[in-house]
């Protein structure tokens, strides 16, 4: 299933036909491994970094599924942290391009571990950027995120307009914009920083303690479980598919213009979803899809420290400057995602074994 803007379908015959080495920290993690996919499809050559922190082998078995072996020669991976700066060096050497996607993510983990959170997130986003600067890497494209906008009330989010952080780990994406800005201005190298907003997808992790809400209430809702939300339900985020986040790297990854490099952009589809719309959906589908599962009542209970009510993303600048133009809505999103989940968990009861599948998103 093709489903790309006309600028992005463009972009990726373009690579095809002029291939780059690509470095994607963070590569066994749920947007990592997705990103990788989608590269090796393309025929691109890629390094991999990781350490597993909250990465899983499985994630790189469910690529190597997907694109088959050939392509799979197109991607060797370096295990390492980047916090030790040989290690971003050796998997920097003869790269082109960086997409950073490593770091300790959610905001609950960041409030009771600060210290991890600032060393991952800051040093090893400083590591990163030296080496990237010493190699004279091209371009690096970093994740970001739309925790920056922190306590400013405004709706929809515009990339100008921010307020004070909520959490540590809003502090340190933060931190990582205000380097990456120094970069340019000192050393001359490329960023673009990509403020996800709820990315989701195949691949996402349901485990732990921080996992998403998304995976969360597909495993629930497919074992059976109940699932839990915090508040009302009337708190809002502009949920945005792996597909729209893959285009968006891509499409930052190559973009001409000068103007459009060294700038923070929104990367999110622009609407906003309620949570109990979500989960309303959410468990029609896995009925759907697993007739005779009965879904249990769904249990309200507080708010989370340091979560904002509504989040929505304003995307005018990427579309504008990156050509960015989402091309999966929320509900296309979930459907996908739910046959993914769905899927794993059949296999898993016919074979007993945890091997997660290819991605059943974009066959390219
Ligand atoms: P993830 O946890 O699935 O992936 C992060 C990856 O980084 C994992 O594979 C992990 O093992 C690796 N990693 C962590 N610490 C490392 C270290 N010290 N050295 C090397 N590798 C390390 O998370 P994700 O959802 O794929 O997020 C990717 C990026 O996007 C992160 O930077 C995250 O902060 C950012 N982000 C994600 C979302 C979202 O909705 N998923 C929203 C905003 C920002």
């Amino acid at each position: 299933m093709e489903n790309h803007s006309e600028l992005y379908f463009k972009r990726l015959q373009e690579l095809e036909s002029d291939p780059k080495v690509w470095l994607i920290t963070g590569v066994a993690g749920f947007i990592g491994s997705n990103l990788l996919e989608t590269l090796l499809r393309h025929k691109q050559k890629v390094v991999g970094l990781d350490n597993f922190a909250t990465g899983h082998r499985h994630n790189l078995e469910g690529v190597r599924a997907a694109v088959g072996t050939k392509a799979w020669e197109l991607f060797s991976f370096v295990e390492g942290d980047i916090r030790d700066f040989s290690s971003c060096e050796s998997a920097m050497s003869g790269v082109d391009i960086v997409l950073h996607q490593a770091a300790l993510g959610s905001v609950p983990r960041s409030i009771r571990q600060p210290r991890e959170t600032n060393s991952v997130n800051i040093d090893g986003f400083v590591n990163i950027l030296v080496a990237a600067q010493q190699q004279k890497v091209n371009r690096v494209v970093y994740a970001a995120s739309s925790s920056t906008y922190g306590d400013h009330p405004g709706l929809p989010k515009v990339e100008d307009t921010i307020g004070k952080p909520l959490s540590p780990y809003a502090v340190t994406k933060y931190v990582n914009e205000m380097y990456a800005d120094v970069f340019y201005k000192t050393y001359g190298l490329n960023c673009i920083g990509l403020r996800y907003f709820n990315v989701f997808g195949p691949r996402q992790d349901p485990q732990g303690a921080y996992a998403a809400v998304i995976p969360l209430w597909f495993h629930a809702l497919i074992n059976k479980e109940p699932c839990y939300i915090n508040g009302d339900g009337e708190t809002t985020r502009d949920f945005c598919f792996i597909e729209n986040t893959i285009q968006a790297n891509i499409l930052a990854a190559t973009v001409p213009e000068q103007e459009a490099l060294n700038q923070v952009y929104n990367v999110a589809y622009g609407a906003r979803t309620s949570l109990n719309q979500l989960q309303n959906y959410m468990g029609l589908l896995v009925q759907e899809l697993l007739p005779g599962v009965t879904t249990l009542p769904v249990q309200y209970r507080s708010f989370r420290e340091g979560d904002v009510l509504h989040s929505q993303a304003d995307i005018t600048k990427a579309k504008r400057l990156l050509g960015y133009n989402p091309q999966y809505g929320p509900f296309d999103g979930l459907q996908l995602t739910a046959k993914w989940f769905v899927g794993c968990h059949q296999r898993r009861n016919n074979t007993q074994s945890i091997a997660p599948p290819g991605t059943v998103v974009g066959q390219k």
